[in-house]
């Protein structure tokens, strides 16, 4: 079978899905690889690094997907809003296709791409299990996210992070908060740490303390109680808004403490709460930071432009989206492998693999034959269950 990797298309993004380093990999699963004529390159991947590896490369986008018979790319129609529609024309039926493709975003959106019966996957669904681990390409988008995010506060705050002896005298050292403790979370107060901060992290699921704690941080306890704070799967549940309105206020002496806020708050297929008040920003000092990763969910805190900065009485609100695609070399190489490990997956002597009573495959199958068949989709969009599921 041959996989394609057309060049990512949303503007200003930087990663590509597949990188010259598995290509040897998937050679040996019996996948031959085409790319699209530099689509590698701003992720610091030249064409000639993939040809040199066996693959080959191809004019054009039309070309990729009129060759391959699996695509796959970083943000698939679905998860590009903006120009992935483009890619509809292209398609072909029961090509597969695997990348994000924001499964509970937009109804129409992901029945556009069920109509062009292609067989896609959705990386967002992966289950977070030990098996599926390597395959996890939300979680390594994640840490490329978390890691960056404090890189941004520490460029635009005007301190310094470390404590500092100097023959001019002692700098204490930054306070920063981190809220919203899954991988994003973790990997900021483990990059925040090593810079040198002091570092303390709130999450509504109490389970975080004792890895929050791992980090050398401290665990905020807001002294509330979140009803079934986690569902089956880690993920954190929608509380009602009187829970917020208790964290809220809660949180703005905690946050007036600090340099730096960093949220990372989601609830999977939900907007992001608001977490932050504009009043608790205006409580902060002048000069304070405030990046928000729930940007592009809406934002955990009340002033943030998703795609924008703002300054709001001396402090900085940083809404940046797509920040993965700033670490662009080891973001793509980190998804190349997710990737290939789903594909390994997949794929056996050669042929795609379709066992629907795999739960890596099941959860993650979008649609196929036409239809939506990924069945907590279904749910979501209230949409009837399929009387037999395709592919059973
Ligand atoms: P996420 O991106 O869905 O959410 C980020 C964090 O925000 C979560 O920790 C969540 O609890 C928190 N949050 C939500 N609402 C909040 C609120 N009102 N106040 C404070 N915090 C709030 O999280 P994620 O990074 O996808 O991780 C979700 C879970 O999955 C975690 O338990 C993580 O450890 C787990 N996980 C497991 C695996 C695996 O086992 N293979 C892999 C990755 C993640």
């Amino acid at each position: 079978m041959i996989v394609g990797v057309p060049k990512e298309s949303f503007p200003g993004e930087r990663r590509v899905a597949l990188v010259p380093g598995v290509l040897a990999n998937l050679k040996k699963a019996g996948l031959d690889v085409v790319i699209e004529k530099g689509a590698g390159t701003e992720a610091g991947y030249p064409d000639s690094t993939y040809s040199d590896k066996g693959a080959k490369v191809l004019a054009t986008r039309g070309d990729v997907f009129a060759t391959a018979d699996i695509i796959t790319q970083v943000l698939c129609y679905g998860s590009n809003d903006r120009t992935g529609k483009a890619d509809l024309a292209l398609m072909k039926r029961d090509q597969v296709l695997i990348g994000f493709l924001r499964p509970l975003g937009s109804k129409e959106v992901v029945q556009e791409i069920a109509g062009k019966g292609v067989t896609s996957f959705s990386v967002e669904m992966m289950p977070r299990t030990t098996r599926a681990q390597s395959m996890d390409a939300l979680s390594s988008m994640a840490t490329a996210c978390g890691y960056k995010a404090v890189l941004i506060a520490a460029d635009t705050l005007p301190k310094f992070f470390p404590m500092l002896t100097t023959a001019a005298g002692t700098i204490t050292p930054s306070r920063v908060l981190i809220v919203g403790v899954g991988v994003a979370g973790l990997q900021a107060i483990a990059t925040a740490r090593r810079l040198g901060a002091v570092v303390s992290a709130y999450d509504v699921r109490p389970v975080v303390k004792e890895q929050v704690q791992s980090l050398g941080a401290r665990f905020v306890e807001l002294g509330i109680e979140a009803k079934d704070a986690q569902d089956s799967r880690g993920y954190a549940t929608a509380q009602g808004e009187d829970f917020y309105a208790r964290q809220r206020a809660a949180m703005g002496k905690v946050i007036a403490e600090n340099d730096v806020v960093i949220t990372t708050a989601v609830v999977p297929g939900k907007k992001a709460p608001v977490l932050v008040t504009a009043e608790m920003v205006r409580g902060m000092a002048p000069g304070s930071v405030v990046v928000d990763l729930a940007a592009e969910r809406g934002g955990n805190c009340e002033l943030t432009r998703p795609g924008e900065t703002i300054v709001d009485s001396g402090v900085t609100i940083i809404g940046r989206i797509n920040l993965a695609s700033t670490v662009p070399y080891h973001a793509s190489s980190l998804y190349a492998r997710n990737v290939t490990a789903f594909l390994q997956h997949l794929v056996k002597d050669g042929k795609l693999n379709v066992k629907m009573d795999d739960e890596i495959t099941r959860e993650t199958l979008l649609t196929r034959g036409g239809e939506i068949v990924n069945g907590r989709v279904r749910e979501f969009f209230q949409l009837p269950a399929l009387a037999v599921p395709s592919g059973a």
